[in-house]
């Protein structure tokens, strides 16, 4: 039956126990050199499969290739210095990180993802998507001691970053979508410059691209961090009508379980919208139900043909056995509703 929207994931699923530690952030690998690049490729194909055998419409490659979402690109870039990490307090001190200086003209060394793009797109029919940091999330997770300026620095990962973009629009990626979680905590830079870094990312692409905007992985500093953002959350209100206006064709937030008021997705008039009805930070699964009941809540304000269901976020640190359970919830829920529609 022809499905009257898709369903996809954010970005990230959990790695096999083989390629390395389980429902962790930062995971470290179990294989070295030629083992590692063989694993990961396993992996990757495996979590293909799951999405197809799920019914997932849009597939990734589940981000098995890369330790964590910011410096799995970051460890191509010349111009980082990875041995002199300073503590910082990231996402406005949400988190403490320990992360490296840029300390140097940012230039990639090479192809950061060719060999998982050009396996996703030579193993799925479906649709596939691929994703990368955002300039203004990435300049959020470095020291800087070589541009002294935020935004200078931004727009040179967003060169970078439109690099690979092209390249892997060439190995056959349908949609290229970049993660910005940054811009859910600094609303007012997102708009001052955060989109027209994103544009620059975005030059010269033909193919379909995507923002993701979340409040982060189902890790304890963010349920923290939820629990004091108040009864409502208006974050996107802010970064909506601007998306709205922007060349981006794609915008992925949160919805099940988060306290996004659900009309501030109307903002996102003509734009698809990939609404999250998949709880990353919870333990148990949803049920088809209740991924249907969150899917025809949030078709009051984006219509079916702008409409992507997805998970609220990444589910990296995630169980695996879980994750499985999530995708085909997403996949049974989004197919209920279409019969009844
Ligand atoms: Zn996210």
């Amino acid at each position: 039956m022809p499905r009257l929207f898709p369903t996809a994931i954010a970005g990230s699923l959990p790695k096999p126990a083989w390629l390395a530690e389980t429902e962790s952030l930062w995971p470290a690998w179990k294989q070295e050199g030629a083992a590692l690049a063989d694993a990961k490729r396993d992996a990757t194909l495996l979590w293909i499969k799951h999405q197809e055998d799920a019914g997932l419409d849009i597939i990734g490659d589940g981000e098995q290739s890369r330790q964590h979402f910011v410096h799995g690109f970051l460890e191509k870039v010349e111009g980082i210095d990875f041995e002199r990490k300073v503590r910082m307090g990231i996402r406005d001190n949400r988190y403490d990180a320990m992360v490296p200086t840029v300390t140097g003209p940012l230039r990639l060394k090479g192809r950061v993802h060719a060999t998982e793009a050009r396996l996703l797109a030579a193993h799925t029919r479906r649709r596939t998507k691929f994703t990368l940091p955002g300039p203004m999330t990435i300049v959020d997770t470095l020291a800087d001691e070589h541009y002294g300026d935020r935004v200078k620095m931004a727009f040179a990962f967003a060169e970078i970053l439109n690099q690979e973009a092209r390249a892997l629009q060439d190995d056959g990626i349908d949609i290229i979508q970049f993660d910005e979680p940054a811009f859910n905590v600094y609303m007012d830079q997102a708009v001052a410059w955060g989109i027209d870094a994103l544009h620059r990312a975005i030059e010269g692409l033909t193919c379909t691209t995507a923002v993701h905007i979340c409040y982060g992985y189902g890790i304890q500093a963010n349920i923290d961090w939820k629990q004091g953002l108040g009864a409502e959350w208006r974050q996107y209100e802010k970064v909506f009508p601007a998306l709205a206006a922007s060349r981006i064709d794609q915008v992925s937030l949160e919805c099940i379980h988060s306290r996004v008021p659900a009309e501030l997705m109307a903002l996102l008039a003509g734009k698809d919208v990939m609404v999250g009805v998949i709880d990353v930070a919870s333990t148990q699964a949803e049920s088809a139900d209740e991924v249907a009941a969150t899917i025809e809540a949030a078709l009051r304000y984006v219509p079916p043909a702008h409409f992507i269901a997805c998970t609220n976020c990444g589910m990296a640190p995630m169980a695996a056995h879980l994750a499985q359970r999530k995708l085909r919830a997403l996949a049974a829920g989004a197919r209920l509703v279409c019969q009844s529609l």
